[in-house]
């Protein structure tokens, strides 16, 4: 089962949580992974971790809101793998407020990591694909997309990267590059666990409560969202292209 043997991918945010299982999966595939975090520490543990399962790996400290340091984290991936064949846009952050609370700041952080990143690491990826006439490019939305209470900021953002999708899909698919999202609901990671400690419970009761309001009666794991990674980086799913898909254990949250 090594489906993607000879293809590169980069993966954005992959020091942990969904960006980590995304890496290890793809990677699982045979696949050479870049992994590109801001986070230093964090990335270390991880390309160490998974260093020791003999896959073939990358790593590059970047903030996907620095162009210049993504021109030069995917000229690193191209130079080393000789492709950039596969990127995951899963790089992210909240800043959770009510409306009337949230700061500029908060409104500026949350759209400049997860749009202008998903800008900035999509036309460096571009540069490569379009040339070599292939590519997948998979962008990590969100079930916040359709609205969530104390989210405006990142609600819009993720929101805005299924029109983003949907647009880039219609622009590149003639350079055989396909362009889609996936939308997860709520998956047990930091990002989650940050939440709980923001309102004041315990992530288990948290994870419980969140559970029982969804369809599988269970919360999602980061492999669920990696196993969608790789059917839409899959060279057979050419024919998949500015879809957004709804990986939340039921049809929304
Ligand atoms: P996570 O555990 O917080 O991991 C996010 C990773 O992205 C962290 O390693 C973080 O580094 C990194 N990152 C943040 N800003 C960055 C930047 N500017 N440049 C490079 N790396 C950066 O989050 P997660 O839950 O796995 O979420 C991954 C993606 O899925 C996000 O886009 C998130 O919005 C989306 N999502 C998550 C859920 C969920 O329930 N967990 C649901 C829907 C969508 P630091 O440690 O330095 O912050």
């Amino acid at each position: 089962m090594a489906r993607l043997s000879g293809k590169t991918a980069i993966v954005t945010g992959a020091s942990r949580g969904i960006g980590k299982a995304a890496a290890e999966r793809l990677a699982r595939e045979g696949a050479g992974v870049c992994l590109l975090d801001m986070n230093e520490e964090g990335l270390t543990r991880c390309y160490d971790e998974l260093s020791g399962h003999g896959y073939s790996l990358l790593k590059v400290t970047a903030d996907v809101t620095n162009r210049e340091e993504v021109d030069a984290a995917f000229a690193e991936a191209a130079s080393h793998f000789g492709t950039v064949d596969i990127l995951v846009n899963n790089a992210g952050i909240i800043r959770d407020n009510l409306f009337f609370k949230m700061t500029e700041d908060d409104w500026d952080t949350v759209l400049n990591v997860h749009l202008k990143g998903t800008f900035y690491c999509s036309q460096a990826a571009q540069n490569y694909m379009v040339k070599q006439s292939y590519g997948r490019i998979i962008n990590i939305s969100s079930t916040s997309a359709l609205g969530n209470r104390g989210q405006a900021n990142y609600a819009t953002a993720k929101a805005g990267i299924q029109g983003f999708t949907k647009t880039l899909a219609i622009e590149l698919g003639r350079y055989g590059i396909t362009v889609n999202a996936i939308a997860p609901g709520f998956i047990e990671t930091e990002m989650t666990r940050a939440t709980a400690e923001r309102i004041g419970v315990a992530f288990d009761d948290f994870a419980i409560s969140r559970a029982a309001e969804i369809p599988v009666r269970r919360s999602g794991k980061p492999g669920d969202i990696a196993n969608a990674v790789v059917f839409f980086a899959l060279e057979d799913s050419s024919f998949v292209n500015g879809q957004v898909l709804y990986v939340a254990g039921g049809p929304k949250t």
